[in-house]
């Protein structure tokens, strides 16, 4: 069976009880488990896959929180360490009316940032497997470390290494290095996930078909681009492209929608006999419809996990639209 493990950030998002509502003014607060990778993880793991995450968390009840959530969507919490060193992170989020999000984060170093590259020592990967990572972890740390150790291997092995960067500015003091790290990792993944909303400051190029283009540097085969309600795109290497006009749906929230579209994605990928370039090449189009499915589904109900639905779910979303 085709593995994922995604590496990174494993948090709490504190997510307002009411929309339209600036951060310093939003009166309360849902705890919801988050963190791109966390969310992916579960994301695949819940359409049916086996997920790995690779993370570190405090010893606290944020940490006992999330390893409950991941264990109930059913991701593989053996490679999640905890740490006294540290607290587990937290992200406290505000939502205009659109379900677009402005986010305040508390790690200082959070755990997550204290995962030794020697953490990856006892992990065995597979020609089969496929390594998802973000850049919020690749800030300076042990952790930046240790995604280099985790690429390496992957590399090694024959898997397949997919970059979502996932930008949170909010994250770095300086841009320009945030910019700079981002794109030294490109040049290392086989596929790139980006949004319509970070592809320039990513590229520091305006043009959005031009700055695709460069995104096709050292490993990069695929380039998988979303537009938030005006769905998706897949890029190949050889500018074959495929697009899919995503789904209308009543947006609450659209915290995770991008995770939970790229863990459709990768699940899809698990799911085929081919390779993943091949299986995007064949079938990229209805790729993108059942990713674009679960990223619409992902929208309408409040938070990251909890609002991820299964397969049937999503037969019976996209069923009912034919
Ligand atoms: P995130 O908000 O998690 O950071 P992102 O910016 O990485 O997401 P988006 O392009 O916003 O990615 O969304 C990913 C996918 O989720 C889209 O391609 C689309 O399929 C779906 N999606 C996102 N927002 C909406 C929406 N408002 N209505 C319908 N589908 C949506």
């Amino acid at each position: 069976m085709k593995r994922l493990f995604t590496m990174g950030e494993a948090l709490i998002d504190f997510i307002p009880e009411e929309k339209g509502t600036k951060l310093k003014d939003v009166g309360g607060f849902e705890p919801q488990v988050g963190g791109a990778p966390a969310n992916v993880a579960a994301t695949h793991a819940i359409l049916g896959g086996e997920s790995f995450l690779l993370t570190q968390l405090g010893v606290d009840a944020f940490g006992d929180k999330i390893l409950d959530t991941l264990e109930g969507a059913g991701v593989k919490t053996e490679y999640i360490t905890r740490t006294q060193q540290a607290n587990t992170g937290l992200a406290f989020v505000s939502l205009d009316d659109t379900g677009n999000r402005d986010f305040s984060f508390y790690r200082n170093p959070s755990a997550d940032l204290l995962y030794h590259p020697s953490q990856i020592d006892g992990i065995e990967f597979s020609a089969d497997d496929i390594l998802h990572f973000c850049s919020v972890d690749l800030v300076e740390s042990d952790m930046k470390l240790a995604h280099e150790a985790a690429i390496g291997k992957m590399k090694t092995a024959g898997g397949t290494i997919i970059f979502d960067p996932n930008i949170r500015l909010p994250l770095w003091e300086d841009k320009a290095a945030y910019q700079e790290t981002v794109q030294s990792f490109i040049p290392m993944a086989d596929i790139i996930k980006v949004s319509d909303e970070e592809i320039r400051f990513i590229t520091g190029i305006e043009d959005e078909k031009k700055a695709i283009s460069a995104l096709f540097t050292g490993n990069v085969k695929v380039v998988i681009f979303t537009k938030g309600p005006d769905g998706s795109e897949v890029i190949l290497k050889d500018n074959t492209m495929f697009s899919h006009p995503g789904y209308t749906v009543l947006t609450v929230d659209t915290t995770g929608a991008g995770d939970a579209f790229i863990g459709a994605v990768i699940h899809k990928l698990t799911e085929s006999g081919s390779s993943p370039y091949s299986t995007l090449a064949e079938t990229g189009r209805e790729v993108l419809g059942f990713a674009n499915a679960v990223g619409a589904m992902t929208t309408m109900k409040k938070g990251a996990i909890s609002s991820i639905p299964d397969k049937h779910e999503v037969e019976t979303f996209m069923g009912g639209l034919q």
